[in-house]
């Protein structure tokens, strides 16, 4: 394979260092890691391998062929979109994956079907997916193999009273089932304190690199930085435009390096005259629009740049998203298929 023109450095100190801190402040309850959408887009076989090293037990995906991506790596892996007909036969064969129960019918198939070990979403407020606690009231798990009973929150990341009704709904159903665990807390759930953490917690974006509250400012660290090789660099006189639409017009002599990066590897056209990068400690301004493939930057402060070298993308996730008005989540699993992985 050809080296790519551009890179995401992946920090697995950082990723550790992440899941040891949430693992701490879940308290005694266990800490899996959410690995959908391929680890974040990260790589969920590098994730999951490093964070079993540390001890995560259990992990989460959304599908079976995310599930199946993992396999032979010895760890549990719960599939949080449940089980389709189609996916049946793949679910039953699964040794360590098993199904996120998440509507009557679900439970009504892996019944019938004869499954063995399942998870089950119960709704307690989101109304995405789940079961609603009035069924399992009623008896609906009646007999199943529940491994761990689960709810999701709608708005950990505010100070809003639906957590606590939430935290109460789900609370109300211990003892109900023949649950072994029950697990409600995502990344910001664990800030909202210990009764939220009830047997196991299911971090994602806060593994991540992702702060979406106050208490996890100091302690979570970056893990994602993208690095970008330069293709060109050049002197765009005065009153010359850079890139489509010349929206971007130099203002005096300027110069500019063209690098390998544009909104299909998922940095969007919001960073146009916005975003930055380093080389080093110099920063480095996105000027003009960010084309699919290309973007341009001011290279001024940088006069021993030369093509061929590499710049890093400014890419803290909660700094970008404030600056650019994506989430977090958009962020970082939109990094394309176009960047070599190199974990350090
Ligand atoms: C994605 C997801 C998580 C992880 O959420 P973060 O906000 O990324 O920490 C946990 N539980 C469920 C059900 C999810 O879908």
């Amino acid at each position: 394979m050809i080296p790519a023109p551009l890179r995401l450095r992946l920090d697995g100190d950082a990723l550790v260092s992440n899941w040891r801190f949430l693992a701490a402040m879940s308290g005694p309850a266990a800490c899996g890691a959410a690995v959908k959408a391929n680890g974040y887009g990260l790589g969920a076989r590098e994730v999951v391998r490093r964070l079993a090293d540390a001890g995560c037990r259990d992990f989460f995906v959304a599908t079976w062929n995310e599930a199946l991506a993992l396999a032979g790596l010895g760890v549990a892996v719960s599939v949080l979109h449940g089980m389709r007909e189609e996916d049946l036969p793949a679910a039953l064969a699964a040794g360590s994956a098993r199904p996120v129960l998440n509507t009557v019918q679900q439970v009504r198939r892996w019944r019938e079907a004869g499954g063995g070990a399942c998870d089950v979403m119960v709704d307690t407020g989101m109304n995405r997916l789940g079961i609603r606690p009035e069924d399992v009231a009623a008896g609906l798990l009646d007999g199943l193999a529940v491994e761990t009973l689960m709810s999701h929150l709608a708005c950990a990341d505010e100070d809003v009273p639906l957590n606590a009704l939430q935290r109460e709904r789900f609370a109300a159903l211990a003892g109900r089932t023949a649950a072994k665990r029950m697990s409600l807390a995502n990344s910001a759930g664990i800030a909202l304190g210990a009764d939220y953490a009830f047997d196991l917690t299911r971090p994602g974006i806060s593994l991540y690199g992702g702060v979406q509250v106050a208490a996890f400012a100091e302690q979570i660290r970056q893990v994602v930085f993208p690095q970008v090789q330069l293709l060109q660099r050049r002197l765009v006189p005065a009153g010359q435009s850079v890139g489509y639409n010349a929206t971007w017009t130099a203002q005096a002599d300027t110069e500019v390096a063209i690098i390998n990066l544009g909104y299909a590897d998922g940095y969007l056209r919001c960073f146009s005259g916005k975003g930055r990068a380093w080389a080093g400690d110099i920063e480095l301004p996105v000027i003009g629009r960010v084309s699919m493939d290309l973007t341009a930057l001011d290279v001024s402060g940088a006069p021993d740049l030369a093509e061929g070298d590499w710049v890093t993308i400014d890419y803290s996730l909660p700094q970008t998203a404030a600056l650019s008005g994506l989430s977090q989540y958009e962020l970082i699993t939109g990094l394309g298929g176009r960047f070599d992985r190199l974990w350090e």
